[in-house]
């Protein structure tokens, strides 16, 4: 099921190529390679503009990291096939010596495609950056984040010199069949993306009410709604925060949410921790300052399990322990009595937090445990190291293994061991929940 979903865009991409190409087949007795790879790229390119404003109606059963991921692979075909059309047709830029619109706007589509799948490719996602300390760090001191999103959005170009470059062709357009289904997949692409766009600026705005410094790394930050409306949301989900009035970036950034919904307060928090260009600047806020929240976004905790007496292990390494807070407050919330066990990872005494909260939670559920480790620093009462196999028998979990389920979130390392002791024990896919701070 979970591999069949992954098909549901390439699947869409394959009806608007075949239409297109059947609408031109009625009129033509055959089409040419180069026309079809410049259909394909056509096709590919306004899928991959409807996947980009992330809809909202197949978010819930994709997840945006699994809809990124399509949205890459997509483009990347995108991209090659642009090329591959535009290289069958090369006439020395003739074309562009001439000022014709169909060269011009062609040309313009394919560059459009190129640095924005480049961007995307070793800026935005990362997948392939991570794999080079080297690459990473040239990234991060050239090309920041705004910067690639700048170039990013050259995919828009993109979209409208190829909806201009099909319309630039007397055949085409008396192709009435082609050109209007053409439109109106462009209409969905191009005109979904800035239908999205200006549904940001309608978006509710929220005030930062508190601030509060948990760690000397971490930032907890409360929003209240500014018309009264708090969002519904489920615990374990996350939201897109752009600051408004602030004297920092109005960039959106995602933030898991670590309050329990319909808590009775009217507000949520989140908690972030100091990584990057724009965390670094945290000090700057104030309370008062303004922000719209889009979202929310996330299915992290399945209903079934939320619902059930299931037991439950929710391992946590760092700041990724935000969308298990949630969800451990909502449990507390509904007074639930089922087995729960937290183990939290911390590199540094300085990150330890939440004790009186997690002691009050034990007396609230006695079936409730934590379990603090610290990798970087011996801590006095702690174990010292990294969650292992060992690790998790130490603290009476092997039982866990047959039944409970597993929530993890974590630095991608941890993660990734965690993964392994759950494997190598037989917990099967189905017992494991991953949450992942990266697209
Ligand atoms: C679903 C999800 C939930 C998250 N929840 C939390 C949380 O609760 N608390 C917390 O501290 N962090 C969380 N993060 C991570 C947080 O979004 C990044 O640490 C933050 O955006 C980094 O921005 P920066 O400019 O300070 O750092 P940078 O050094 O510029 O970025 C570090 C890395 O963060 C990622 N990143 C940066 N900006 C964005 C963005 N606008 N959108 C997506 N990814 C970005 C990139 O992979 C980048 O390589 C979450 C991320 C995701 C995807």
């Amino acid at each position: 099921m979970k591999e069949l979903k992954n098909w549901l865009f390439p699947g869409i991409a394959l009806v608007v190529f075949g239409s297109l190409l059947a609408a031109l087949l009625l009129e033509m007795e055959s089409v040419s390679l180069e026309m079809m790879m410049g259909v394909l790229a056509y096709s590919l390119a306004m899928t991959v503009m409807f996947i980009s404003i992330r809809p909202k109606l197949v978010e819930p059963s994709h997840g945006l990291p699994s809809l990124y991921a399509v949205h890459g692979a997509l483009a990347i075909v995108l991209t090659l096939s642009a090329i591959i059309h535009q290289l069958m047709y090369f006439d020395d830029f003739q074309g562009l010596a001439e000022f014709s619109l169909t060269s011009w706007a062609g040309f313009f589509g394919v560059l459009g495609f190129t640095v924005a799948t480049l961007t995307g490719m070793f800026g935005l996602s990362s997948t392939f950056i991570s794999k080079s300390r080297r690459l990473l760090r040239l990234k991060n001191q050239v090309f920041n984040r705004e910067i690639n999103l700048w170039l990013h959005r050259l995919a828009v170009i993109g979209s409208l010199g190829a909806y201009l470059h099909l319309l630039s062709f007397g055949f085409l357009r008396s192709n009435t069949l082609f050109i209007s289904l053409a439109s109106l997949y462009a209409l969905i692409g191009i005109g979904g993306y800035f239908v999205y766009k200006l549904s940001l600026l309608k978006l509710p705005r929220y005030e930062i009410t508190a601030i509060k410094r948990p760690t000397p790394t971490l930032f907890s930050l409360e929003f209240t709604p500014k018309n009264g409306q708090l969002m519904t949301y489920e615990p374990g989900q996350y939201v897109f925060v752009r600051l408004k009035n602030s004297s920092l970036p109005a960039e959106s950034h995602p933030f898991s949410i670590s309050s329990a919904p319909n808590d009775g307060a009217n507000k949520l928090e989140v908690m972030i921790k100091k990584s990057g260009d724009f965390t670094n600047r945290l000090d700057e806020l104030r309370v008062g300052d303004v922000a719209t929240l889009e979202g929310p976004y996330g299915h992290f905790l399945d209903k079934d399990t939320k619902h059930s007496q299931v037991a439950m292990v929710l391992l946590a390494g760092g700041i990724g322990a935000t969308p298990i807070l949630s969800i451990l407050r909502q449990q507390m919330k509904e007074a639930s009595n089922r087995p729960i066990d937290l183990v939290w990872a911390l590199a540094y005494k300085e990150d330890l937090m939440l004790l009186d909260e997690l002691e009050a939670m034990k007396v609230k559920n006695p079936n409730f445990n934590y379990h603090f480790i610290f990798s970087d620093e011996e801590v006095a009462g702690y174990p010292f190291g990294f969650v292992t196999g060992e690790y998790l028998a130490t603290i009476g979990l092997e039982e866990a293994y047959s039944q409970s389920r597993f929530f993890i979130c974590g630095p991608p390392p941890m993660m990734n061991a965690v993964k392994g002791v759950l494997a190598k024990n037989g917990v099967v896919d189905e017992r494991i929940y991953i949450e992942e701070f990266g697209f």
